[in-house]
């Protein structure tokens, strides 16, 4: 099968998904990892443009441990839209990806970047398939069916998969660990630690399903969406 994972900032999916993807990956799946933001207000002592620059590079440092090709980004933070240009972009990413399975954040996440992802994935999936609507690749035979990844911390949301990562989450750690630029950031401006927050929320999913460490998710059930496969 073919895997895209769609987040909104590089780290987004080695948080929320990245023992899944690993999972996937060492089935022999092919990954695709996009984050639609550049990641360039993830700091204060770096100028936005270098922090761009050093971003892309954790992100395809963490994609190359599980062999996934990294995609994005189409915006910097905080100027993701819900427009008909930034449609367009997400558009080309499924396009060029065609996958059997795309994994986005959840229309319930915590910050609009998030949001507007989810958003822009879900209309992004069903345009993507008709062969009129005109972009750079040509259209998606399927209209792919989407599962939402936890939100961060996991507030609003009660997952109706889990997936067991506990032979994966070492691997995960590792991937996030691949985003140097980002602890120092996220504990003084979110205060929490990066790392015992992946280990808290796949402890507590884990719990939730009878495993050590799982990933929860929610598959979107919409018309035209819901296919026969199983996550993993
Ligand atoms: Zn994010």
């Amino acid at each position: 099968m073919r895997i895209l994972a769609i987040g909104a900032h590089p780290d987004d999916l080695e948080i929320l998904c990245g023992g899944t993807l690993a999972k996937y990956s060492n089935k022999g799946h092919k990954i695709f990892m996009a984050h639609l933001c550049n990641g360039n207000m993830g700091g204060k002592d770096i100028s936005p443009e270098e922090l761009a620059e050093i971003r892309d590079k954790e992100a395809k440092k963490a994609g190359s441990l599980i062999n996934a090709e990294v995609l994005g980004p189409i915006a910097g933070d905080l100027d993701l839209y819900n427009t008909r240009e930034m449609r367009r972009g997400v558009i080309d990413i499924i396009r060029y990806a065609k996958p059997d399975i795309i994994i986005t954040h959840s229309p319930d996440d915590y910050m609009p970047d998030h949001i507007i992802t989810s958003q822009l994935v879900f209309d992004a999936a069903f345009t993507a398939t008709l062969p009129n609507y005109k972009t750079k690749y040509p259209a998606h035979e399927l209209i792919t069916p989407i599962f939402y990844m936890d939100t961060v911390v996991g507030l609003k949301f009660q997952p109706t998969h889990y997936v067991d990562i506990t032979d994966f989450f070492e691997i995960k750690k590792k991937m996030l660990l691949c985003h140097e630029s980002q602890y120092k950031w996220i504990k003084g401006h979110h205060l929490s630690d990066p790392i015992n927050l992946i280990e808290t929320m796949a402890k507590f999913r884990g719990l939730q399903c009878g495993v050590l460490y799982a990933e929860g998710f929610k598959i979107e059930s919409v018309w035209g969406r819901v296919r026969p496969i199983e996550l993993t």
